[in-house]
């Protein structure tokens, strides 16, 4: 349901600051023109490009069949018919809120009416031993995986530090290329944070398969300059084990850039914490994208999450609410990872440490895992079965009871 803020309430703004310039910001700047906002509009980011796509960085732009272009959210041209002031790059350092004033790191100073913080997160580090080499990368932008792309051209063996969606994606992509690959996870199992054990065990037996050395449950002690030769690696794990490597990447997961918010006396808990339509405590200040912890009407909770889709259905929802449109966001949450021959996704609120009724045949990389509530569908996570997923979805929006014993029968038709 829409509905419109009471105009007469709230004053309609007539600059807007966007913070960040990701896929989120990209999304904000396209709804807020495309809904009749035609005031200021400023876009303060870090990076040089224009606001893009980041989900074939560990896939297409890795192995080399993507260009830069084609991730585009909005193109640089487009920014300027959208008639966006660009300000990048240059970085966000201070909001005043008692005086509504942007200041960036270049000392440009904004006064703002609504200001959307779309800053999304950077690629965690390794720390001390575990981190002490320059051999190592991480990959959150374009230009990380163009170096990246790059580099695995150049080596026969990569270490991957972290069994989760970036480690295994670009374990996959390496492969691909001809690249032995070590993955090193710290956890029981691979992607623990995100799925069941039953999706780990089918994802350490795909790697597997394609020739990827796993260590799971291998704490990491160091990660080093070879001492025969600083341009390769040498890890040591806890157990004793050295793996040698000419090159190492750690996907070990996301810091949310929450340090501005936090400073303006916004009230951070894992992620800026903003109400359904993406509204902080203070009435001009929104949030959206893998910064936001959000409340989800679909979920029934507050949730932070790292995804293509959220970045930009829950970005579209605040970028509304800021001109005073709102529709409380109830997306079902969504994502996908692309390894080999396999397409997972995953649909709304999968618990990590359940057994789902299995449809179809995990072996034959073709089945659906439902994972029921009170006779409802609550999560599914469909590996290469699309199909079964778009049904899915639309049962999960109707909040249809279904029954068991089809899922299970992959001889019924789901339809
Ligand atoms: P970001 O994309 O992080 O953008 C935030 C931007 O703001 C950055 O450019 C940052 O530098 C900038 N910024 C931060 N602070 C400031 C500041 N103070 N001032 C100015 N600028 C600032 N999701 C899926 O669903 N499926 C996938 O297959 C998938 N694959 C992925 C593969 C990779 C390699 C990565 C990194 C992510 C992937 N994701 C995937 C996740 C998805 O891309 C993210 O959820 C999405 O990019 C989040 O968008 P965002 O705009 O919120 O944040
Ligand atoms: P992630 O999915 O959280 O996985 C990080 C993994 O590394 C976790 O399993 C973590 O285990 C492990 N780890 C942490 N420290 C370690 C250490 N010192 N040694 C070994 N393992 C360690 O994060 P990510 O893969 O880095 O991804 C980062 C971001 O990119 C996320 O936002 C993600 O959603 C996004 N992304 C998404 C996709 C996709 O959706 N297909 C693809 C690529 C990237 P613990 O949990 O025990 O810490």
């Amino acid at each position: 349901m829409t509905e419109q803020i009471d105009s007469a309430k709230v004053d309609p703004p007539r600059t807007i600051a966007v913070v960040g310039g990701g896929q989120a910001a990209g999304w904000v700047l396209k709804t807020l023109r495309k809904e009749g906002f035609d005031g200021r509009l400023v876009m303060v980011a870090d990076e040089v490009h224009a606001p893009y796509e980041r989900p074939p960085l560990s896939k297409a732009v890795l192995s080399g069949d993507a260009t830069i272009d084609s991730l585009s959210v909005v193109k640089s041209d487009e920014l300027e018919a959208l008639n966006v002031e660009c300000w990048q790059p240059d970085l966000a350092v201070h909001i005043d809120r008692g005086r509504h004033l942007l200041r960036t790191a270049q000392g440009r100073e904004l006064h703002f009416d609504r200001l959307i913080v779309a800053t999304g997160g950077a690629a965690r580090r390794l720390q001390g031993a575990q981190g002490a080499t320059n051999n190592l990368a991480y990959l959150r932008t374009i230009d990380d995986a163009v170096a990246l792309s790059a580099r695995l051209r150049d080596i026969k063996r990569l270490l991957v530090i972290g069994g989760g969606w970036i480690g295994l994606e670009v374990a996959a992509t390496a492969r691909k290329l001809g690249v032995d690959v070590t993955v090193v996870e710290g956890a029981a199992r691979l992607c623990a944070r995100t799925v069941p054990p039953v999706v780990s065990t089918f994802l350490a037996d795909l790697h597997q398969k394609h020739g990827v050395q796993l260590r799971i449950g291998a704490g990491l002690c160091s990660l080093e300059d070879h001492p025969d030769d600083p341009r390769r690696v040498l890890a040591k794990l806890e157990g004793g084990e050295c793996i040698d490597a000419d090159f190492a990447v750690a996907g070990i997961g996301l810091s949310p850039h929450t340090a501005l918010a936090e400073a303006a006396g916004l009230q951070v808990r894992d992620g800026i914490v903003v109400d359904e339509y993406g509204a902080t405590e203070d009435p001009t200040i929104f949030a959206c994208g893998d910064v936001a912890n959000h409340m989800n009407a679909w979920v029934g909770r507050r949730v932070r999450l790292e995804s293509w889709a959220n970045a930009q259905n829950q970005a579209i929802a605040t970028a509304k609410a800021s001109i005073g449109i709102l529709a409380p966001y109830a997306e079902i949450p969504w994502f996908w990872s692309d390894q080999y021959d396999v397409n997972l996704q995953i649909l709304g609120d999968v618990p990590v440490d359940s057994e789902p009724i299995v449809r179809g045949n995990l072996d034959a990389k073709r089945a659906t895992l439902f994972f029921l509530r009170d006779d409802m569908v609550r999560g599914v996570v469909a590996i290469n079965a699309a199909r079964d997923l778009k049904l899915a979805r639309k049962w999960m929006n109707q909040g249809r009871r279904v029954d068991r014993k089809v899922l299970m029968d992959a001889t019924v038709p789901l339809a």
